[in-house]
């Protein structure tokens, strides 16, 4: 495939391989751009932008629907594709795709509910006489930078609401995974944004990421990817906006009264979906010591019964991880903790870029399949004995994107709420729960900002205050 860069469709003679993780099978390759290609999308977005200012609400909208058409008409096609290079079932790539038609949907929307508000200066002494509004105005240029686990939603809670906005943006996707990103850049295309306003560049991380990241001429940066990276274009973007979307270790807190039929299936799909590979899979799991060894005893028998394998079979529900070496890394991870005193009760082995579903329980606080982010098809379950203490283990994480509690009780449920360190507590539900048209972001080291496309839209805009002295 080629990249989007300047409104042409572009090759290098330099590529990037894109790889099926389950068979390690080439599926297509893409150009290795470079810091050239960086700088001269730049440049191609500053007229972009000059572009999209000129278009109405009402345009910017009719684009973002006539988008939503023509992925709808594709949306096979791309599940397809999301499955094979990202290794995620080929049910959970068409869930991924019915979720950015709707989070495009939304910015559609929300396109045309822009707008600022009345200030009352008149509630200041010295603003007698004056009236006044704030105006929304778009911020520039948007670079947008996405991991590999959602390619198309993820870009789409960027790109959209950057669009709707009035932005022009430059996508760099994952190297792992830009295939279907590239597809969209087809999408709005043909759609009608702009063709300097929007573009694809594929390369690494690196070198373009880093060249668009370091740009003065960018206003946002807005990146969704590890903790690691996350900090590390923190420190390089200079002057400008950033959100970020980064990582986390969930946790469910199942409380000795919880509604066990109602939590089984959610926390078993909650760990494993995506072989365990979503931002807010559930990693931690904290179950009241009343319940501890029944509770242990079923989600074993249940995750033993999931079945894993190719990924574009329909009957799957574990495809493989994103590449061998991670499949590696998080059963080094399960050793550690083993070594350390946890007990491994299924699952953990590895073959490439395969791991069966695996449950540790009892394990130590100090160990990394604790304190950091397994990003794998693992969790671990421990005991607590009061409610203080479930609150304070699922606390203890330099992490707070989401967390789950599961129980009847509606105190209990209010002091989780108020005091788990987390953007978001879902109760009686696991933290894996997201619809995309709400807040969603982290506390602590899990993130800055909230996306959803009504919020994200507030971030790619600045205020413009108008006031006009009437006296
Ligand atoms: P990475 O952080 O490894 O990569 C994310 C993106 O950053 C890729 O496009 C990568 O490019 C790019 N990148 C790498 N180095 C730089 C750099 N120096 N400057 C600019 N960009 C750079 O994440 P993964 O793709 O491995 O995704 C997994 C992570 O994403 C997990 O931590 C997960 O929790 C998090 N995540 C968070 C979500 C949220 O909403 N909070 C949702 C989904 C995932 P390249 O591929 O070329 O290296």
């Amino acid at each position: 495939m080629k990249m989007l860069l300047a409104g042409e469709w572009v090759e290098r003679d330099r590529v990037i391989e894109v790889l099926n993780p389950y068979d390690n099978s080439l599926i297509d390759t893409v150009p290795r751009g470079t810091r050239e290609d960086a700088l001269k999308a730049i440049e191609a977005a500053q007229k972009g932008f000059e572009e999209m200012k000129k278009l109405t609400a009402y345009d910017r909208s009719s684009i973002l629907q006539k988008a939503a058409q023509i992925m709808d008409s594709r949306k096979e096609e791309m599940a397809q594709l999301v499955s094979k290079e990202v290794g995620k079932t080929i049910n959970e790539a068409r869930g991924e795709i019915a979720r950015a038609l709707q989070t495009l949907t939304l910015s559609a929307e929300e396109a045309k509910r822009l707008a600022g508000e009345e200030v009352r200066f008149d509630g200041a002494p010295p603003g007698g006489g004056k009236m006044g509004l704030y105006l929304r105005v778009p911020l520039g240029i948007i670079v947008a930078i996405t991991p590999f686990n959602f390619p198309v939603n993820l870009a789409m809670h960027k790109i959209a609401p950057a669009l709707a906005a009035g932005n022009s943006v430059i996508l760099k996707p994952a190297s792992a995974t830009p295939l279907a990103d590239v597809l969209m850049g087809e999408i709005f295309l043909e759609a009608g944004v702009p063709p300097l306003a929007f573009q694809v560049i594929t390369g690494p991380g690196g070198e373009v990421g880093d060249t668009l990241v370091e740009d003065e001429r960018v206003k946002m940066v807005t990146f969704t990817g590890s903790r690691e990276i996350g900090k590390e274009i923190m420190k390089k973007k200079g002057y400008k906006r950033a959100t970020m979307e980064l990582g986390s270790n969930s946790a469910v807190i199942i409380c000795e009264d919880a509604q066990m039929d109602k939590a089984f299936p959610r926390v078993v799909l909650g760990a494993y979906a995506l072989a365990g590979q979503v931002c807010i899979s559930v990693q931690r799991i904290f179950v009241h010591e009343s319940i501890f060894d029944t509770f242990v005893e079923r989600y074993v028998e249940e995750v033993r019964a999931l079945k894993v394998g190719n990924q574009l079979l329909e009957e799957t529900q574990v495809g493989p991880m994103i590449e061998p070496k991670e499949a590696q890394r998080v059963k080094e991870w399960i050793d550690e903790a083993v070594a350390a005193g946890a007990k491994l009760l299924c699952g953990g082995e590895v073959d490439g870029a395969m791991m069966t579903p695996a449950v540790v329980t009892h394990c130590p606080r100090n160990v990394l399949l604790f304190t950091g982010e397994a990003f794998g098809p693992v969790v671990l379950i421990n005991p607590y004995s009061t409610f203080e203490e479930a609150i304070e283990l699922t606390n203890d994480s330099v992490y707070g994107l989401q967390a789950g509690i599961y129980t009847q009780n509606l105190y209990k449920a209010w002091q989780a709420a108020k005091e788990v360190e987390a953007g978001g507590i879902i109760i009686n539900d696991v933290p894996t729960f997201r619809v995309d048209l709400m807040p969603y972001g982290g506390m602590k080291e899990s993130g800055i900002g909230r996306e959803g496309p009504s919020y994200t839209i507030e971030e790619m805009t600045e205020i413009k205050l108008v006031c006009f002295d009437l006296n």
